[in-house]
């Protein structure tokens, strides 16, 4: 999970303090600006740890191109893959990475300064999709096909941007060191350098299928294996299966995000399954066996002899199974006695008769009755 704390929701270009279409070298300067003034080792005021930490966050997003779009198009949720963004948070956020970036050994003199080179290995990005099932897909599992985008290694240089035979020199800008010193005030400070992104290389015959990124971008179609019992809302991974990496990363991982469609009339809570049943009066009064409906057929079900209505029965292991288990839950049947409100001259004087001979005393529950009444029927 995330290094960074992410539960203050302010703007992150106001954090910066920077406009919305700043460059990426005003960001670095904005974050630079505020990490020498906030950063933990250098001011021991207790809120600035927080602040620190805020624009940390702020940059690590603001500084990724991708996340970057992300953010301008949806603001904060577009981070946390809710509008359908393809991206996994803060996950990929490396403080060390942008200390590194920033600082230089500023802060790193017990590794003296020997940081440099930044690793050109980056991990690729999460992507996430979107799955739409239907109520027993979900309940009995299902394979589906899935359509997706993600960049992957191009195969024509294997990833590495040039040429065959090719291949990157080291930049002039900074010698191949990755970082360019300066001096600020007392400190000697370095940060990445900008002609190679802080690599070392640059990429002088670049490659022509993917133009010297080292990825291109496709469209799969994958096989979605939904296992039984999954839920709403149930997120499937797929290890590697995100965007490539670059210069030799890892890819990211895949993200399965299943939507479950409701069901005509069963609800289902976790492994369990509830419905509601009409009865009529007389079968209430006298018993009766009725069908229920089961998603493993129907099933026959005794309804003894003076069953109230709200009476809830419990047919087992006609539930959901287990997701990744054994078992099954339970159906839970509620019966509702059926009033008629359309009676025959028969019925009518049938009822009636009845009526005669039955007694009820129309005084109000107990308290404690009447809310055991209403917590059946919820
Ligand atoms: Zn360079
Ligand atoms: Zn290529």
């Amino acid at each position: 999970m995330s290094r960074v704390a992410t539960k203050a929701k302010k703007d992150y270009y106001e954090i910066l303090g920077v406009s919305r279409t700043c460059t990426e070298v005003e960001l670095k300067a904005a974050y630079r600006k505020l990490a020498m003034e906030f950063h933990p080792d250098r001011n021991p005021a207790p809120e600035a740890e927080d602040r620190f930490k805020e624009a940390s966050e702020a940059y690590g997003v603001l500084s990724d191109t991708d996340k970057r779009a992300a953010y301008d198009r949806f603001g904060h949720a577009g981070l946390n893959g809710g509008s359908g963004f393809a991206g996994g948070g803060f996950e990929n956020i490396d403080l060390n990475d942008i200390f590194g970036d920033i600082f230089g050994d500023m802060f790193g003199s017990g590794t003296g300064g020997s940081r440099g080179r930044r690793s050109r290995a980056q991990r690729g990005n999460d992507i996430r999709e979107d799955l739409s099932i239907g109520f027993q897909e979900a309940v009995f599992g299902i394979k589906k096909q899935i359509k997706l985008r993600r960049h992957e290694t191009c195969t024509e240089c294997s990833g590495s941007g040039s040429q065959p035979g090719k291949s990157a020199t080291s930049c002039a800008d900074c010698g191949g060191r990755g970082q360019v010193r300066f001096q600020q005030g007392f400190f000697s400070m370095a940060r990445t350098c900008l002609k190679c992104g802080g690599t070392g290389q640059v990429i002088t015959h670049p490659c022509n299928k993917c133009k010297g990124h080292g990825r291109v971008l496709r469209e799969r179609s994958m096989e979605v294996e939904v296992p039984a019992g999954v839920e709403d809302g149930t997120r499937i991974r797929y290890a590697g299966q995100g965007e490539a990496g670059l210069n030799g990363g890892p890819g990211g991982d895949m993200y399965v995000v299943l939507h479950v469609q409701e069901h005509d009339f069963f609800e289902r809570e976790g492994i369990n399954l509830y419905c509601s049943m009409p009865i009529s009066f007389p079968q209430a009064a006298l018993g009766a066996e009725i069908s229920v409906p089961t998603l493993y057929g129907d099933h026959k079900l005794k309804i003894p002899e003076g069953t109230q209505s709200g009476h809830r029965f419990r047919i087992k292991n006609k539930g959901v199974p287990v997701l990744q288990g054994s078992g099954r839950g339970d159906l839970y049947v509620d019966v509702q006695v059926n009033t008629p409100n359309k009676l025959n001259k028969h019925q009518r004087e049938l009822l009636e008769q009845l009526s005669h001979e039955l007694d009820v005393e129309n005084i109000p529950l107990k308290s404690g009755l009447f809310r055991k009444v209403k917590d059946i029927f919820g």
